[in-house]
């Protein structure tokens, strides 16, 4: 006889949006049918003592404990917002990261929906002036002055929303005289879903790939379904986005959507205006500056298919997709795809295990391969496919290296350097110089007593800006007048050590007072349409010289620039961080990349104090794949990723004994569990970089030969160091395959 399961011995398994390592077991909400309940429901229940928001993981676990299980209380979402495979990949990451499976789940949904919240799209809502109104304002009915100057504006247009109505910058609150001449009947008011694009064919202009470009497309077209990743490795400028570009037009012809990584959206402007060009209305964009309403209504368009393609940043990889081709991720190299807080994911390497959980392809872009990818490109995991010639420049340009070491203190512009300048700009060219450091100059002392001014909070050395008349920390922004910095003993001597772009600008007029002169970094730049603006002037030829830090050295394609000046090279060759070096590499190649992009001859000077410096010589004359295949080798030889496996323990307190303390239990705790040779454990160090909350940072690192052995390790001890954070009142991140180990 089969006996047949009581209902209450079935139950429901959600991952609650909580920093907690388990599901939880609820029953069915009351009064709604079973057949209700389905994976990746969204769900309101009761925890601890109030009601959080979770995801449903299982419909029927069976119920183990004795203890009484509390019922879900509401049911948020009728039909399954995510896809199978984003709940898969979620489940994915949890484990790898080690992270809390309902905070890992809840990155897969917009902001909104992260609360108890039922799914609504988004509204737009459109004003007009109705006949009525047209006739109060033309007979001169109208009395209040606001009235006139809004009714006045909305005539001349047939419809306008709130985003034109803010962008008309009226001082009064132009809200509730809306809702007064609505009440009137002279203004309608039309709702209608926020329109974020719409789907279109392919209407913009398509260039004709070259021929090394068609050999590429064919050579990834041969095998373009199932599970795969091919590295599109070309040089900058080799034309890789209009490859992309053909592969997601195949894609579309196919009813198939395409995921476009990009590492800073802000910074890859230029990157969405081709795609629109080409593919208009298909064409969807995400990154952490959009609105709220925006994300969701792009969201909604790639979960139910209405969006063709989808641009975003590494958040972008949670997106559920309908029908999804293939994903593409331009620059794989870039930091920015690396999450260094919370969830600690790589967006790259989220994309490549969706690829392989949706079957489709997955194309590495870049002109500077990480190392890593370099490595599984050597052991045939992945395919590499070559660009090796720019689609429209002539030729390369030519690098030199510019020894300054015996120049003196010059503000950062060499002989060498300002004589190119001078022949560059006088026959029509336009100059890059680049230089990774703001302000005006790095550290500056008092000659009479030595003194250097440091952040009071957090202990950095303050960074003089000239402009501001001020000392900055570039850690939390606080600052010092040069007043107050020049208190230390009266003798009102202070001497600057060191340049930053303020500098190099200031100098730039001085040598060159005909010149235009434009500067891009975080203190003349703040917002993406000041940006914007800085590059359309390049593109019209209204700037001479663009001076900036790493904000200009990604993606930009400006035909003008013929010479590109890097400032300063050497701070990078001694940091002690194993992977700066490779940074460095990719810097100096996306850098000198900028340039010669039009019809005349390019040429990179990069000045440096250590000329006979083995890896920067590598990388000027030898190129970038030269230098890595030496760098893989002396990886290899050390020992280092990716031929062992990193994770860092990153301990927070406001007490620094605190936070060591913690790293110092966890290591002896591991050095004593684990036999000596598969485990390096480093002694707890002091972050270099921490975000502003965090007021002391301390890192540890922990090293295997095997990528298993580590995972075994951090799944084994992470309930221990989550209890012992708990003890210890410490707050911690476990960041596996750190970007950074500083
Ligand atoms: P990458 O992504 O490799 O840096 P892009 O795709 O941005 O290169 O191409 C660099 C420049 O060359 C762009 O201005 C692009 O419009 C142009 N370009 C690319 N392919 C062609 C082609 N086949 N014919 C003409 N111009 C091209
Ligand atoms: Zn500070």
């Amino acid at each position: 006889m089969t006996k047949k399961l009581s209902d209450s011995s079935v139950c429901i398994s959600v991952a609650v949006f909580a920093p907690l390592r388990t599901t939880f077991s609820y029953l069915p909400p009351e009064s709604e049918a079973p057949e209700k309940l389905f994976i990746g429901q969204r769900v309101w229940v009761p925890f601890g003592r109030g009601f959080r928001v979770g995801v449903v993981t299982s419909t029927n676990c069976e119920v183990t404990s004795h203890i009484k299980l509390k019922k879900i209380a509401e049911l948020l979402d009728v039909q399954n917002l995510l896809t199978t495979e984003i709940i898969e990949l979620a489940e994915w990451a949890s484990k790898y990261y080690h992270h809390p499976i309902g905070e890992t789940l809840s990155h897969a949904f917009p902001t909104s929906l992260r609360k108890r919240k039922k799914f609504q799209m988004p509204v737009n809502i459109d004003w007009a002036i109705t006949a009525l109104g047209k006739e109060a304002l033309e007979s001169g009915k109208l009395k209040g002055k606001r009235q006139i100057k809004l009714m006045s504006r909305l005539a001349s247009f047939s419809s306008m929303d709130a985003n034109d109505f803010k962008r008309s910058d009226w001082d009064f609150p132009w809200r509730s005289v809306v809702k007064s001449l609505i009440d009137k009947n002279f203004i309608s008011q039309k709702k209608s879903h926020l329109r974020v694009a719409t789907y279109g064919a392919n209407v913009g202009k398509q260039v004709s790939l070259n021929g090394e470009q068609a050999g590429a497309l064919e050579k990834i077209q041969k095998q373009f379904i199932g599970y795969s990743v091919k590295v599109l490795y070309g040089v900058t400028g080799s034309g890789k986005t209009e490859v992309y570009m053909e592969l997601i037009a195949r894609l579309l012809s196919e009813g198939k959507q395409s995921l476009v990584l990009v590492p800073e959206v802000t910074l890859t402007e230029q990157i969405v205006q081709r795609f629109k060009a080409r593919f208009q209305g298909s064409v969807g964009v995400l990154h952490s500056q959009c609105k709220d309403s925006e994300k969701l209504a792009v969201w909604n368009g790639c979960q139910t298919g209405t969006l063709g393609i989808l641009i975003g940043t590494r958040s972008a990889i949670w997106v559920p997709m309908k029908s999804l081709g293939a994903i593409f991720v331009d620059e794989e190299h870039d930091v920015s795809y690396k999450q260094q807080e919370g969830l600690t994911y790589s967006g790259r390497d989220l994309a490549i295990k969706r690829a392989q959980i949706e079957d489709i392809p997955v194309i590495l872009g870049s002109a500077t391969p990480s190392l890593e990818t370099m490595a599984n490109i050597s052991s045939g995991r992945y395919e590499e496919i070559q660009l090796n010639r720019r689609a429209k420049a002539l030729s390369e340009p030519v690098r030199e290296l510019v020894d300054i070491s015996k120049s003196g203190r010059d503000s950062g512009l060499g002989k060498k350097l300002i004589e190119a300048i001078d022949h560059h700009v006088s026959v029509g060219g336009q100059v890059l110089l680049f230089l990774n450091r703001r302000g005006y100059a790095p550290l500056i002392m008092c000659r009479n007593c030595g003194t250097h001014q440091i952040c009071r909070s957090c202990e950095r050395r303050l960074v003089y800006h000239k402009r501001a008349n001020a000392l900055v920390c570039h850690h939390c922004g606080k600052k010092m007048s040069l007043e107050k910095a020049t208190n230390c003993c009266k003798s009102q001597n202070l001497f600057e050590i060191g340049v930053g772009t303020e500098q190099v600008e200031e100098k730039v007029n001085l040598f060159f007072p005909k010149l235009r002169v434009g500067r891009v970094d975080r203190d003349s730049v703040k917002t993406s349409k000041d940006l914007q603006e800085l590059f359309r002037k390049i593109s019209n030829r209204e700037i001479d010289i663009l001076i900036g830090t790493q904000m200009v050295a990604k993606g930009l394609d400006f035909s003008g620039i013929t010479l590109v000046g890097i400032i300063d090279t050497d701070s990078r060759l001694f940091s002690v961080d194993y992977k700066s070096e490779e940074r460095l590499a990719q810097l100096l190649t996306q850098v000198a990349g900028r340039c010669g992009r039009g019809s005349g001859q390019g040429k990179v000077l990069i000045q440096s104090r250590q000329p006979d410096n083995f890896v920067l010589n590598k990388i000027i004359h030898d190129g970038y794949r030269s230098y890595s295949s030496v760098a893989l080798k002396e990886r290899q030889r050390l020992g280092m990723p990716p031929f062992s496996a990193l994770a860092l323990l990153k301990a927070d307190s406001s007490i620094k004994e605190r936070a060591d303390n913690f790293l110092i239990r966890l290591r002896e705790k591991l050095m004593i569990n684990s036999s000596a040779n598969e485990v390096f454990v480093s002694y707890p160090i002091p972050a270099f970089f921490s975000p502003k909350r965090v007021k002391y940072r301390s890192l540890m690192v922990i090293q295997c030969q095997r990528r298993v052995f580590l995972q075994g390790l951090l799944s084994e001890y992470v309930s221990w160091i989550e209890e012992l954070g708990r003890k210890m009142r410490v707050r911690w991140i476990l960041d596996v395959d750190p970007e950074d180990t500083l």
